[in-house]
């Protein structure tokens, strides 16, 4: 069975991620304590429905605990942001997915239960910094605090050499784990390994060390 989603406070990050889960077929349960973003959303989700979900029998009368993942996605309101997930867990909610405005916001979340908490506008700044840093930065995949994956377009620092003729885990410390060339994926790659220009390297390693790559590509 489909895994069913609740997506809470339908600003610019809610609404998009409940967009998202409509257009991918998913039964989306939308609510927001604005009746306008409710009427927007009344022909785009399985149901929308107005309540301040700081109101624990508001949130209870939904069912919400039957939903498999909750997104709340109250940005600017903290203070709404940390009981409405309170709420959630002491309803026994399964998974619970946290926006968060900063760090101390953050770790208040986790502290009373959240089971992740993301911060789109922090890493959606750190995405388009890369990609200005060298535009050959396709992607960008935080791991840990100091450690990433990242997605490098081949350019003519990498063309034509094999993984040898680079070196990157003895110059860089970083470890190359696939390469892509058009449809194909080489997620085992050797020394030997040729890249063409237009390939893809998928490149795990130590944020500083990623950067001195990234600025060579
Ligand atoms: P963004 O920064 O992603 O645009 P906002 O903080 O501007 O997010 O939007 C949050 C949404 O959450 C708004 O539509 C607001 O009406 C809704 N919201 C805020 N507090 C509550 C609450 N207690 N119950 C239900 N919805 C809420």
């Amino acid at each position: 069975m489909k895994k069913q989603f609740a997506v809470i406070g339908l600003g610019r990050f809610g609404g998009s991620v409940a967009r998202a889960l409509c257009e991918m077929g998913y039964e989306v349960l939308v609510v927001d304590k604005n009746e306008q973003r409710i009427q927007d959303f009344s022909n785009i989700a399985t149901h929308a429905v107005v309540a301040d979900t700081t109101d624990e029998e508001a949130l209870n009368a939904l069912g919400i605990r039957n939903f498999d993942i909750v997104v709340v996605a109250i940005g600017e309101d903290i203070q709404s942001s940390i009981l409405t997930t309170l709420i959630l867990k002491e309803l026994d909610v399964q998974t619970v997915v946290v926006k968060a405005r900063n760090a101390l916001h953050g770790k208040v979340l986790y502290k009373i239960g959240a089971d992740k908490v993301v911060y789109p506008e922090r890493d959606m700044g750190i995405r388009v910094v890369h990609s200005l840093i060298s535009p050959n930065i396709l992607d960008i995949i935080e791991l840990a605090d100091d450690y990433s994956i990242v997605e490098i377009h081949a350019g003519e620092f990498f063309s034509g050499k094999t993984l040898k003729d680079l070196d990157i885990r003895a110059k860089f410390g970083c470890n190359v784990m696939a390469i892509k060339s058009g449809d194909r994926i080489n997620i085992a790659p050797l020394a030997s390994d040729r890249i063409n220009e237009g390939d893809i390297l998928v490149v795990i390693g130590h944020n500083d060390d990623l950067q001195r790559l990234e600025e060579k590509a």
